[in-house]
């Protein structure tokens, strides 16, 4: 759930924009949020735009000032758009998830992401560590705000491996299969393929590790492993006629 992650929203004006970011985040399978004094909060607008979110709503907090907001913190992050005159040190959105995903003792991370009209004042940025960036067009550099929430949480989803197993319709259900199993596939793999008459001894090394290396970039669970040996003993048989 990537739940050590905490967005927090200052000052947003918009309540429809709230909705959108309870949304973003439901998306990606986040839902820390955290809003520093809204304009108008709890709001129709808000319910309307999460759109099925609204359980990320309901659980929203509220707070009286960004400092009470992140107060149990470790890493603070500041999104912005602007280039700043002073500089803090930053990161893109994809390094901040590359570098903090897998975090040790699963710290709590604030992405802190400013009004719409004016972003986040500098004296929020002093309370940041980071400055976070979402790389665009540098004449228009300033996205809607769950537009930014929804880039910065996507790098997060797929940083954490979690697009991968949600993917694959029935992933979970099957246990992946073990070096055993993989053993047992390739020896059954190379035998048929030396059945069949496509292996000769001579390159089936090399093929062999090829064949290993197409099969690790799978990650076959158990019901895929038997359809393909189920594959292999079938043409071995049709072979044998
Ligand atoms: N007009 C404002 C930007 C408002 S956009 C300004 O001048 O700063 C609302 C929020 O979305 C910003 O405060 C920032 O937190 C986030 N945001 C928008 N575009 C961004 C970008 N390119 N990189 C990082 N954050 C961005």
């Amino acid at each position: 759930m990537l739940s050590n992650f905490k967005v927090v929203l200052v000052e947003t004006s918009h309540p429809g924009n709230i909705g959108a970011v309870a949304r973003a985040m439901k998306n990606m399978g986040m839902n820390q949020l955290r809003l520093v004094t809204p304009k108008y909060f709890p709001h129709a607008d808000a319910t309307a735009r999460a759109s099925g979110a609204d359980d990320v709503l309901k659980i929203a907090s509220i707070h009286d000032s960004l400092s009470e907001a992140i107060a149990d913190c470790q890493i603070v992050l500041g999104a912005s758009a602007r280039d700043r005159t002073i500089s803090w040190p930053s990161v893109t959105a994809r390094e901040c998830a590359e570098k903090w995903v897998d975090v040790a003792g699963g710290a709590n991370i604030a992405l802190v992401f400013g009004r719409e009209n004016s972003g986040l004042k500098n004296h929020e940025l002093d309370l940041c560590q980071y400055l976070l960036r979402i790389p665009c067009n540098a004449e228009y550099s300033s996205l809607n705000l769950a537009a930014a929430v929804q880039v910065v949480c996507y790098e997060l989803f797929v940083a954490s491996g979690r697009q991968y197993a949600s993917s694959i319709g029935d992933r979970g259900e099957e246990s992946l299969a073990t070096a055993e199993q993989m053993e047992g596939f390739y020896l059954h793999l190379q035998q048929t393929m030396a059945d069949i008459g496509f292996l000769q001894p001579e390159r089936s090394k090399s093929i062999m590790r090829r064949l290993r290396r197409v099969f690790n970039r799978a990650w076959l669970d158990t019901k895929e492993l038997d359809i393909l040996r189920g594959i292999l003993r079938f043409s071995q048989n049709h072979n044998l006629k």
